[in-house]
């Protein structure tokens, strides 16, 4: 792993290769992250989000970043927490492993992850913090791409608990 870097802020300002989005399995648009993506992409995103026609839980699609500084959306759906014993932990470590790979195979040097699932989506922070870095820190080990991966934390309480977590790794 070349680096990991941790930022408070809005993960549409950010200028990497591509930045993930926490959509569900519409992938038509939401709200939380999902919202501002769409709004600062542009309504060409969400054509060809259309054109794509969803995407299980878990998994991946990558499309353009039409108005965004970023060049590719990485569109993830994390899984709902319905109290643990769901497969939840594993379905939001996929969600991460397949994002990172499609980072992987279109040689992206530089992503940037929000706080998946742990919106409306009720995940418990800590815990998924402490999936999301380990199977950051574990892909990037073991892949020459990405490069650069940045965890963009929008609220104070999951920037705490990476600031956290990140300084003991
Ligand atoms: P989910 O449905 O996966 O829970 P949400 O969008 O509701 O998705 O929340 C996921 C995380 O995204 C939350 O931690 C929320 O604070 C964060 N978030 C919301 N808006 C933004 C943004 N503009 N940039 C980065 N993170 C954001």
């Amino acid at each position: 792993m070349e680096e990991i870097e941790l930022i408070k802020g809005d993960i549409t300002q950010l200028e990497v290769d591509a930045i993930v989005n926490a959509a569900n399995e519409t992938l038509l648009g939401g709200g939380g992250v999902d919202g501002a993506i769409h709004r600062a992409a542009g309504p060409l995103l969400l054509g060809e989000c259309r054109s794509i026609g969803g995407c299980p839980t878990g998994e991946a699609r990558l499309t353009k970043g039409y108005e965004l500084k970023a060049h590719f959306v990485i569109h993830t759906v994390g899984p709902i927490w319905q109290g643990g014993n769901h497969k939840e932990t594993e379905l939001l470590r996929s969600a991460y492993i397949n994002s990172l790979e499609l980072a992987a195979i279109h040689e992206l040097d530089s992503v940037a992850f929000p706080n998946i699932s742990t919106g409306v989506y009720r995940f418990p922070k800590r815990i998924a913090a402490q999936i999301a870095i380990k199977t950051v820190t574990d892909f990037c080990y073991r892949n020459t791409f990405p490069k650069r991966v940045v965890f963009v934390c929008f609220d104070e309480e999951n920037y705490q608990i990476y600031r956290e977590l990140l300084n003991r790794v």
